[in-house]
C-alpha cells in the first residue's frame, strides 16, 4: 500500500466496535478515533499502538484522561478551556506532557439531520472560534500541555461536498489568522462526517471516497511540514453490516397492515432516533408487492423501521434483511425491555463452518 505519512486515517470506532471489523481496520492500517475511555481499553485490548490513537468528547471523566495519558495515546482533542486545565493538571501529577489538538466549533453547518449536525455555534461541541486565540494562549502557557493541531467535526451522514468545501474555507481562514501572529499547527483533523447511501446499498457499497478527499486536496491550504488527519466511522463500515430479522406477525389494520419483526429499535436505534431510513429486503419472498409499516417489538411507537414501504407479500416466518446497519446498529444497540443484546456473525465466519 501507498503511504504518505502526511494525511492519517483515525476510524471512528463508536460506529462499529466489533472484533470483526477492527481487525480489518488494524490490517488497513488505520488508527482510531475514541470518545471513550471504554474505547480507548477496546483499541489497545485489540493491538492498536496506542500511538495511533485520539480521544475526543465534550466530557471526558478524569478517570478516561488519566488512562489515555497512562496509555500514551497519541493525542487528546480538547473541547473546552476547562477540560484543558484538568489535562494540564493530571498530566503534570503523573509527570508527563500531553499532546493534544483543540477542537474548534467552525460555525459551519451540515445538511444532514438536526441531530447529529455537531459544528454549528449552538452546538455543544467544540471551542467557539471567538475564543480559539485565548486558549492557544492558555494552552501555550501550560507546562504539561503541548499543542500540536486543530480539531473540527462539522457533523455526520453528510452527502453535500459543498459542506466540507465550507470547511476546508474556514479552516483556510483561522489559519491565516493563526499565521499573522506566528502561531503554526502540526496537525489539521477535519474529523469525519462522510455519507453513504442508504436508498441504494447493493448498487452503491462504495462512498465516493476519491471525491471526498479530492475536495480536501484541492481546496485545503497545508503549511509545509503539516499533517491533515481524517476521523470517517460510518462512511467506512455502514454497508459492512446487516440486520437479519424474522417477521413474528403480519396485522391487517383498518388503515395499515404492519409487519411486525423480532428486531426493533434496541437492535437498530437510527430509525427511532432521528428518523433514519434503511432499506429493507424480505429475502423470504418474491412474491407481488404491498404496502406495508416495517415495525418492532418495543413497547415505543417510534420503534418503527418504516412507514408504507413496498415489500414483497410477507407472511409470518419470512427472513427480512435491514440494509446498511454497519454502523451505529449494534454499538448502540440497548437491553431496554430486559432484552439480550444481539448476536454478530461474519459472512466468512458461516462460510468457513
Ligand atoms: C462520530 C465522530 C466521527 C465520525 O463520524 P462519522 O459520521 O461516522 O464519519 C469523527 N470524529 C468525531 C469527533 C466524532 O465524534
Amino acid at each position: 500500500m501507498l503511504k504518505d505519512s502526511r494525511y492519517v486515517m483515525h476510524y471512528a470506532i463508536k460506529a462499529n466496535a466489533n472484533p470483526i471489523v477492527l481487525r480489518h481496520i488494524l490490517a488497513a492500517g488505520l488508527g482510531i478515533d475514541c470518545v471513550s475511555g471504554g474505547e480507548i481499553e477496546v483499541a489497545c485490548s485489540m493491538g492498536f499502538d496506542p500511538k495511533t490513537i485520539v480521544f475526543s468528547g465534550v466530557g471526558k471523566a478524569d478517570w478516561e484522561i488519566r488512562l489515555g495519558l497512562n496509555k500514551g495515546i497519541g493525542c487528546f482533542n480538547v473541547e473546552s478551556l476547562p477540560e484543558l486545565d484538568i489535562i494540564n493538571l493530571i498530566a503534570a501529577e503523573l509527570g508527563i506532557k500531553a499532546d493534544i489538538c483543540l477542537r474548534i466549533n467552525p460555525n459551519v453547518g451540515a445538511h444532514t439531520h438536526a441531530n447529529i449536525v455537531t459544528g454549528l455555534s449552538d452546538n455543544k461541541f467544540g471551542i467557539d472560534m471567538a475564543h480559539m486565540f485565548d486558549v492557544i494562549e492558555s494552552a501555550r502557557d501550560m507546562t504539561n500541555i503541548n499543542l500540536i493541531g486543530l480539531h473540527f467535526h462539522i457533523g455526520s451522514q453528510i452527502l453535500v461536498m459543498d459542506d466540507f468545501i465550507a470547511l476546508c474555507n474556514r479552516i483556510n481562514e483561522l489559519q491565516d489568522v493563526l499565521d499573522t501572529k506566528g502561531v503554526s499547527m502540526k496537525i489539521i483533523n477535519v474529523g469525519g462526517g462522510l455519507g453513504i447511501d442508504y436508498n441504494a446499498p447493493e448498487t452503491n457499497q462504495i462512498p465516493n471516497f476519491k471525491e471526498y478527499f479530492e475536495i480536501f486536496r484541492k481546496n485545503i491550504k497545508l503549511h509545509e511540514g503539516q499533517q491533515l488527519h481524517f476521523e470517517l466511522g460510518r462512511a467506512i463500515v455502514a454497508q459492512c453490516g446487516k440486520l437479519i430479522s424474522q417477521v413474528l406477525y403480519v396485522k391487517d389494520n383498518t388503515n395499515k397492515k404492519f409487519v411486525i419483526l423480532d428486531a426493533g429499535m434496541t437492535e437498530l436505534i437510527r430509525p427511532a432516533l432521528y428518523g433514519a431510513h434503511h432499506k429493507i429486503v424480505n429475502i423470504s419472498s418474491d412474491k407481488p408487492t404491498e404496502t406495508y409499516d416495517v415495525v418492532g417489538p418495543i413497547c415505543e411507537s417510534s420503534d418503527t423501521f418504516a412507514v408504507n414501504m413496498q415489500l414483497p407479500h410477507t407472511q409470518r416466518g419470512d427472513i427480512v434483511a435491514i440494509m446498511s446497519a454497519g454502523a451505529y446498529g449494534e454499538t448502540m444497540a440497548s437491553a431496554y425491555n430486559c432484552r439480550s443484546l444481539p448476536k454478530s456473525y461474519s459472512v466468512n465466519d458461516i462460510m468457513t463452518n
